[in-house]
């Protein structure tokens, strides 16, 4: 086919994620023909630097050549069946080596296909555990502002993007929301390399005070990703997993972007010492080759569910692609690129280099804050600095953004007014520099222009 082949059937057949279809009038999909490390070729030849990691997962390049070869390897044997009643060795082998990886002693791993999935499952048990041990009225779960779990319904459920979420309200489950952090924007002035999380208090309140209805409370832990790469401190963490044990509620851990190797360590939890009761992962689980996700949790938990069949404890929850081989396959030669090319030590120079660039783009005009955590960092823009008055949402200054960074070769899909840097962690320190020259550079001339 050629491109205009591609994009006619596009146009006619194909609806696109979390896209105003209507936005492809002015500035089609782009076709892709192949990608190799960090870059992204289309079909004319034109490169992309891949600044967001396609979306999240991406974590050590494209075209990886021993991730291709455990793929193949694994097509060549099988690439499917059923996980019920049957077994394989990656799924064995990657369950041990996540259990062994993760924080305390989150020992058994239940497969899902992707993120939301996971979300659900997890939900599911947190609520059919307390049901299982005498606890029945700990029915709801608890979120922070601006979380993003995902968009199926229970995991929009314990979301709080409106932009995602509004429009379904109606058909949510019930539950409660408290105000998170917002370090950018705190109410209490304080800055969150020193401040002790009073913003804590607002959970507190609620969870002390309606804990006989509570069964888990979910977060992402460090950072919100989808709400803009907020980013805050770990002893926001400490107090969550301290507030958890003494009301007897699930701290269950949406590590589903941040795991594996984004916040400088293989979990975020790792960063407050703490370990949840239920830890969700996938994206980078398959360095983005196949979506996979898993839920890790105690041996606690799992033993509520354990015991004849006819006590109908079983956890009655299944995906056609549970412990998909491929995926598994794929996700243990993740781990073990981990360990053998110490990917979390080549981290350094890379953070080092997102560090330099902060006063540069906090130079600007209207950008209100440059913010990092580990292999994450972002770029908040304003309209107004002094009173970190965010640009209206209609003028699309991050959508515009993203547009002009395109033309000059560089993919950086934005979060409203906020564009970040979620590179592949491999990403040479040299194509690093010119994605941040590249962001510095069309980030002035938007702001700059339309000012
Ligand atoms: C991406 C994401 C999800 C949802 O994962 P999908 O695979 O896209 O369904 C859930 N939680 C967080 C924190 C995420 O970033």
């Amino acid at each position: 086919m050629d491109k205009a082949e591609i994009l006619r059937l596009d146009r006619r057949h194909v609806w696109h994620p979390c896209t105003q279809e209507k936005d492809h009038e002015a500035a089609p999909p782009i076709p892709i023909a192949r990608g190799e490390g960090v870059f992204l070729f289309d079909v004319d030849g034109n490169r992309y630097i891949d600044g967001v990691s396609s979306w999240w997962v991406n974590i050590f390049g494209h075209n990886h050549p021993r991730l291709n070869a455990a793929l193949s390897q694994q097509a060549s044997r099988v690439a499917h069946h059923i996980f019920a009643g049957f077994t394989h060795e990656p799924a064995v082998e990657l369950a041990s080596r996540l259990a062994a990886l993760a924080p305390g002693d989150l020992s058994k791993v239940f497969f899902t296909d992707n993120g939301s999935a996971a979300v659900e499952a997890a939900l599911k048990m947190s609520f059919q555990y307390w049901q299982q041990v005498g606890r029945p009225n700990k029915t709801r779960f608890v979120s922070i502002s601006e979380a993003y779990h995902g968009e199926t319904v229970g995991a929009l459920s314990v979301g709080g993007c409106d932009l995602y979420r509004d429009i379904y309200r109606p058909i949510l489950l019930e539950g409660y929301q408290v105000a998170g952090p917002d370090c950018f924007r705190c109410p209490y002035g304080l800055h969150r390399d020193s401040c002790q999380a009073e913003c804590f208090a607002a959970m507190e309140q609620l969870v002390e005070r309606e804990r006989e209805r509570i069964a888990g409370v979910i977060i992402e832990p460090l950072i919100q990703g989808a709400a803009g790469m907020r980013i805050y401190p770990p002893v926001y963490l400490r107090k969550l997993r301290q507030l958890c044990d003494r009301c007897q509620v699930h701290y269950i851990a949406d590590e589903i972007a941040v795991a594996f190797g984004r916040t400088g360590r293989m979990f975020a939890n790792e960063h407050a010492g703490v370990a949840p009761d239920m830890m969700c992962l996938s994206k980078g689980i398959t360095g983005g080759y196949m979506p996979l996700a898993v839920v890790l949790t105690t041996e606690e938990i799992y033993q509520a569910f354990y015991d004849d069949y006819e006590t109908m404890k079983t956890f009655f929850h299944s995906h056609s692609y549970s412990g998909n081989p491929l995926g598994c396959a794929l996700a243990v030669e993740v781990l073990r690129i981990f360990e053998q090319e110490r990917i979390l030590e080549g981290l350094a120079p890379r953070m080092a280099l997102l560090d330099e660039y902060a006063p540069r783009f906090e130079a600007l005009e209207h950008v209100g804050e440059f913010r990092r955590c580990g292999m994450v960092a972002a770029v908040e823009m304003v309209e107004n600095k002094a009173g970190k008055i965010a640009y209206p949402w209609q003028q699309r200054r991050g959508y515009r953004v993203y547009q002009r960074a395109l033309k000059k070769g560089a993919l950086l899909r934005p979060l409203g007014n906020v564009i970040y840097f979620m590179p592949p962690l491999t990403i040479p320190v040299a194509t690093l520099r010119e994605l941040l020259e590249i962001a510095l550079q069309t980030i002035a001339e938007e702001t700059q222009k339309l000012a």
